[in-house]
């Protein structure tokens, strides 16, 4: 980047202030009281940010006025438009934009550079590799969530050695670059090199598991933003890439361990156990029990320990502040009322804290699945809300399944289960749920919200 317009020493004091905010806004995201407070903080900062970098002499403000108001716009749009469970979606697609724009900011001033040194054409040579990885395997896994493409693991023979003999090439090219920083085409290479890579490590993953590649893409674009930041020597861009990129790879391996899959299965995209399980038919036929909201009702005169169950349905059928509304009413009849949190229940990392929060929900009232699946056998009514691999005993019974050893929350040991759901149909993992064939659970169909509020009419009226 050329000279600034203002002297460098204030330029780097402000980059320390934006650090600052940054990391102390991460700090606020870690609780779901001070979340609200720690985005803005992180955004006053990165604002910073942008303002001091953008001080810097021989900018076309013109294109930059247009690039931020074409962005601005798509992004305020964006950001009304979308629904709070597409926000997975959403999320792919800016970690792919983030790497887009690092192929192309750190292949630019490559280009531009008159003498590149060696740290400039190494960190050129990584930006490309991991920021068109990030590109690629985001536009997939946001195909794969949109629904686009299947959103099944596809695998095909010998497709680990072929990503590992395509990640050595394109580092091979990076020491090519290295060594002759002449050989600009060296750079397109590794881009079109880690952009096939991108979609055969992304295609082998699927099913539960999406969650984790989702952050782990999120990892590599702040990776891909930090090599960028040493190709144009901008301080900042090198700590908020850090930040992303390490805060990234913390979410990644709490999402392993919450699916208890391993870091290295998903780096090398390693299948799970693929095999087709038993059809639904074969698991429901005649076994399923359905329910009505006044027999619910008449279940929770003789309980006194209940535990909500929320799952990706809460969300879509918006049925948050009815579940509070439930919960009040049991709660003043002396029954204590609980809501166990799967770490991957819904789309996104805290999403039922999310919704819940929104209700107003208290947070000692929300349990992690360890602490709950503890008491489950104390339990009378497990009421499950829309969710259904979160709830699936099959991970813990069927080795061949294909979300075997995920931990889950295991109403199925509570005395009585109710599911709240529209019909049989799958959830994300496209699978059956032996648990609605059980004898101790009872289908109460129907979208979340309109059953739950009829449930507290009949709870009302009873
Ligand atoms: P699931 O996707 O397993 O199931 C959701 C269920 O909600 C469906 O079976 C559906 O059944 C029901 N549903 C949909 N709409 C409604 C409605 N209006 N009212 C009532 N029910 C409704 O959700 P879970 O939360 O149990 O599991 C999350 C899954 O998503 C996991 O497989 C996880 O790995 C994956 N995932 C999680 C991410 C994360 O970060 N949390 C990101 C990406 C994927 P029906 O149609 O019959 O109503």
């Amino acid at each position: 980047m050329g000279g600034y317009l203002i002297d460098s020493g204030w330029i780097n004091l402000a980059y320390v202030v934006a650090a600052i905010l940054f990391i102390n806004g991460l700090k606020g995201l870690t609780h779901p009281r001070t979340a609200v407070r720690g985005n803005l903080i992180s955004s006053v900062g990165m604002l910073l940010a942008v303002v001091v970098a953008l001080l810097a002499n021989g900018l076309d403000y013109t294109l930059i006025i247009v690039g931020a108001v074409v962005g601005g716009l798509i992004g305020a749009i964006a950001a009304v438009r979308v629904k709070m469970t597409q926000m997975p979606e959403m999320v792919a697609l800016f970690n792919g934009f983030g790497g887009g724009a690092s192929v192309l900011v750190a292949g630019a001033a490559f280009l531009i550079a008159r003498e590149p040194n060696a740290q400039m054409t190494i960190s050129t040579g990584l930006s490309g590799l991991i920021g068109a990885v990030t590109f690629t395997g985001s536009l997939l896994a946001f195909g794969k969530l949109a629904g686009f493409i299947t959103g099944k693991a596809v695998g095909f023979p010998g497709h680990k050695i072929f990503n590992a003999l395509l990640g050595l090439g394109a580092l091979g090219c990076v020491v090519w670059l290295t060594v002759d920083p002449a050989a600009t085409e060296a750079y397109w290479i590794i881009v079109a090199m880690a952009a096939v890579l991108g979609v055969t490590l992304t295609l082998p993953i699927g099913g539960a598991d999406m969650p984790v590649v989702i952050s782990l893409l999120n990892s590599y674009s702040g990776l891909a933003a930090a090599a960028t930041g040493f190709v144009l020597m901008n301080n900042v861009l090198i700590i908020a890439g850090s930040l992303v990129g390490a805060s990234g790879i913390i979410l990644t391996r709490i999402m392993c361990v919450a699916m208890n899959r391993s870091l290295t299965n998903v780096l090398f995209g390693t299948l799970g156990p693929s095999a087709d399980g038993p059809s639904a038919d074969d698991v429901y036929a005649g076994k399923v029990k359905s329910t009505s909201p006044e027999e619910v009702a008449m279940l929770f005169d003789t309980a006194q320990r209940v535990v909500v169950v929320p799952g990706y349905g809460l969300a879509v059928a918006q049925a948050q502040h009815v579940v509070r509304d439930l919960a009040n009413i049991l709660e003043s009849r002396g029954i204590t009322v609980e809501f166990g949190i799967h770490p991957v229940a819904g789309r996104m990392p805290g999403h039922m804290n999310v919704l819940l929060a929104e209700a107003d929900v208290p947070y000692d009232r929300l349990l992690e699945m360890d602490d709950v699946n503890r008491e489950m056998e104390q339990v009378d009514v497990c009421l499950v809300v829309g969710a259904n691999d979160v709830v699936n005993p099959s991970a813990r019974t069927d080795p061949q399944s294909p979300i075997a050893g995920m931990p889950i929350i295991n109403v199925d040991k509570a005395h009585t289960v109710v599911v709240v759901k529209r019909s049989l149909s799958p959830g994300f993992a496209g699978i059956p749920n032996p648990l609605f064939a059980m004898d101790n659970c009872l289908m109460m169909f129907g979208d979340g919200k309109k059953a739950l509020t009829e449930l507290v009419t009949a709870l009302k009226e009873g």
